[in-house]
């Protein structure tokens, strides 16, 4: 059955972008999103704005959420450059992305490794945002169940609960691309997705599982309607709180 109970989640990534000015799409944002209480609206920006903006969340007593963008699987060290999920949990955030495929393409993140992260992420009760997708060439090749399959397996920490751990995916071909997966071939992900995990997790989760690839304001309203499909992962869109909010307004 799809999972159309799981209120719906909209995650923006902001991935490296956004400096001390950009404080004013968030104000901008906060104020747009003061009437939503449909979903769950969590803002991913780079580790230099969780501060500023958390303050600027608690001030506004906006509902939006703060999450971050990956994290390290160890609480502190000699990690030069890393950030821990202490620290993260430090700046309020709530939710933490991990297994991105920038990150396992650019930084040789395996599955083993997201696993780790994942692990000390829901030790430390952040709710985990694990990212799965398959690239062009396993989808043109007909392996993408078979990668995604795998991934889910491998990527997914022992204990995982339907609390704690979100399931984004994010077809490495439509990201950034302007050119989202279609309507069948995002139910047909889903729908894969959502019957492994029932088999793959001896408490049969139903997990929710978000959408990424070129979300707009323009497709969003179809693909937040795609049988399980529980909320979206959106990249560019999310960088103005004018086309953030177009996607929240517009579903
Ligand atoms: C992403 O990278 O997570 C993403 C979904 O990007 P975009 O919306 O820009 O395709």
């Amino acid at each position: 059955m799809p999972n159309k109970f799981i209120k719906p989640i909209i995650v923006g990534n902001w991935k490296m972008n956004g400096l001390k000015s950009s404080i004013d799409e968030l104000v901008k944002l906060i104020d747009l999103c003061s009437k939503n209480t449909k979903f769950d609206v969590v803002i991913a920006p780079p580790y230099t704005l969780l501060h500023s903006f958390n303050d600027l969340i608690k001030k506004n007593e906006s509902l939006l959420k703060l999450g971050a963008q990956d994290c390290h699987h160890i609480a502190s060290g000699s990690h030069t450059g890393s950030v821990s999920g202490e620290m993260i949990k430090d700046s309020n955030a709530q939710y933490v992305i991990l297994g991105h495929s920038e990150r396992r393409i650019q930084h040789k993140e395996t599955n083993e490794l997201v696993s780790k992260k994942a692990h000390a992420a829901q030790l430390l009760k952040l709710n985990t945002i694990i990212c799965v997708g398959e690239s062009l060439e396993d989808r043109s090749n007909g392996n993408h169940k078979e990668v995604i399959g795998r991934q889910l397996a491998d990527s997914l920490p022992n204990g995982f609960t339907n609390k704690n751990t979100i399931v984004a995916y994010e077809p490495i071909w439509a990201i950034g691309s302007n050119n989202s997966a279609s309507k069948e071939e995002i139910n047909q992900m889903h729908k894969f997705i959502a019957s492994f995990l029932l088999k793959y997790s001896k408490e049969n989760y139903s997990l929710p599982i978000i959408y990424g690839g070129s979300v707009t304001q323009f497709n969003a309203k179809e693909i937040i309607n795609i049988d399980y499909v529980n909320g979206l992962l959106v990249g560019g869109a999310s960088l103005k709180a004018d086309s953030f909010f177009g996607i929240i307004d517009a579903i």
